[in-house]
């Protein structure tokens, strides 16, 4: 038995190691993602699928509490109207698929598969939006997304992958502008929240904003190897969309207005950050809340346990699922009690329960912690409750372990023979002076590999110079090698 654990364990590359190969080690194993025959192309399995839905309603709750709502937009995109918004389609023209052919017909127009969908909402939105009384127009769509990439990796850049995207128009730019931080602020509370994962919220710099876009603000999360992973944008568009797509409407004192329009979207690279966040040596830490299984039972096979264990553990299994618990009790006659600990946590279940003969005579089970190992006998009684608050301190501590990581790993650098030293190795967030120039934020990219990842709200006008130049400081920013 201790053998099968060791093989299993071995099969995964340490992190110290390589932590890229850890990452894909991992979500081989424990089954979250597998290549496919479509170059940069990745087939999302079963259990990671299961994560993305759990993400998927999370989500959609927050967005529908703030008024919004779903729709379905066509995949396909006419090349004409992908032109219409210039800064828009040179910033995505490189990574566009095209349809030319339709059956055995050549097509008369080219037709994009969608990279992002701000030109086809526009259109809508320019037939649909005619008085002030129309707006606001708040829609969101869960959909995939085509972006023809050269260097792929599961779940962080793959050529086709899943979101949500948000389109919305309004009367006002301050409307605009406070939604777009609206939405902001639920990807912050879903990140934070759901998946444990704290984030840096903050605008991005000119040369980081989204094709288009007049502002953008950006979620940035600390990774377990010290990489930083933007995890969520929002996206102020200004007139900017307004004016291609002719989004004009009667105002309040009859004069013709553009709208304000706003888009935002977080995608299955949320999976990605939740594997590197949390994960150990052993595999997946799973935060309860977005775990497909928050509890899995383990009877222990000893003697006639069909019999004797089984019938235990499935009232155990009931009680729980009665407690809204989402649990798996692991029956399989085919594989060991101790080959199936190392699979789940492999998987990274945060609750196991061990029930065997000893345990049934003592009315108890064992609880068995996969983020600290910990292993403690609980009475039967009053199990569902115990178990449901255990979840919510593991929720809580996988919390409190990435905001510690992410403390330590956060350095205020002041000259810029400090900022390059850090930068050296597993810097994390680094957060020193800019002048506001897309020189500078370039020659720093150049020299040590470091993108500027946002400036977070309260930054602007701090700093004293320029960590590159010297010059006066307009903001205080992260800056971090990213994914
Ligand atoms: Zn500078």
């Amino acid at each position: 038995m201790a053998d099968k654990k060791d093989a299993f364990v071995t099969e995964i590359t340490p992190q110290s190691e390589d932590f890229s190969r850890w990452y894909t080690d991992v979500i081989r194993r424990a089954e979250l993602a597998d290549y496919s025959p479509v170059k940069g192309c990745m087939v999302i399995r079963p259990y990671a699928y299961a994560m993305w839905e759990l993400m998927q309603q999370a989500l959609d709750r927050r967005f529908k509490a703030t008024g919004h709502v779903n729709a379905y937009f066509p995949l396909f995109i006419p090349e004409s109207l992908l032109r219409k918004e210039a800064e828009h389609v040179e910033g995505f023209a490189p990574q566009v698929a095209w349809v030319t052919r339709g059956g055995d017909e050549d097509l008369e127009e080219k037709l994009a598969i969608r990279p992002t969908s701000e030109v086809i909402f526009g259109t809508m939105y320019a037939k649909w939006i005619q008085s002030w009384r129309d707006l606001p127009v708040l829609i969101n769509q869960w959909a995939n997304i085509v972006r023809w990439e050269k260097v792929t990796r599961p779940f962080l850049r793959t050529t086709e992958f899943l979101w949500q995207e948000g389109h919305t128009a309004h009367e006002t730019e301050q409307e605009a502008q406070e939604e777009t931080r609206r939405i902001l602020a639920i990807y912050k509370d879903f990140s934070e929240v759901e998946l444990a994962m704290p984030v840096i919220d903050g605008q991005k710099s000119e040369s980081e904003k989204f094709a288009g876009a007049s502002r953008t603000y950006s979620i940035e999360a600390l990774m377990g190897d010290g990489r930083a992973l933007q995890a969520g944008t929002s996206h102020f568009l200004g007139q900017n969309f307004a004016r291609a797509f002719d989004i004009k409407f009667q105002g309040r004192d009859k004069s013709l207005q553009y709208a304000w329009t706003t888009s935002w979207g977080v995608s299955t690279r949320m999976i990605g950050g939740v594997i590197m966040a949390h994960g150990d040596d052993s595999g997946l830490i799973l935060p309860p809340r977005v775990a497909p299984h928050q509890v899995v039972i383990v009877p222990i096979q000893r003697g006639n346990w069909q019999e004797t264990v089984l019938p235990v553990a499935a009232r155990v299994r009931d009680m729980l699922v009665g407690a809204g618990v989402r649990v798996l009790l692991d029956e399989r006659d085919a594989y060991t009690s101790g080959w199936k600990f190392a699979e789940w946590e492999l998987r990274g279940v945060p609750v196991r329960i061990e029930i065997g003969p000893r345990d049934i005579e003592k009315s108890q089970v064992v609880l068995a912690r996969r983020d600290t190992r910990e292993k403690t006998p609980a009475s039967m009684d009053g199990l569902a409750e115990h178990v449901r608050a255990l979840l919510d301190t593991i929720q809580q501590a996988l919390y409190d372990r990435a905001a510690r990581f992410r403390e330590e790993h956060t350095t205020r650098a002041d000259s810029w023979e400090e900022f390059t030293r850090i930068m050296e190795g597993r810097p994390g967030f680094v957060i020193a002076g800019w002048c506001g120039s897309a020189e500078c934020e370039a020659q720093i990219k150049t020299e040590t590999q470091a993108t500027l990842r946002n400036i977070p709200f309260g930054g602007e006008g701090r700093g004293r110079a320029c960590i590159k130049c010297g010059r006066p400081s307009v903001a205080e920013a992260y800056f971090a090698k990213a994914y």
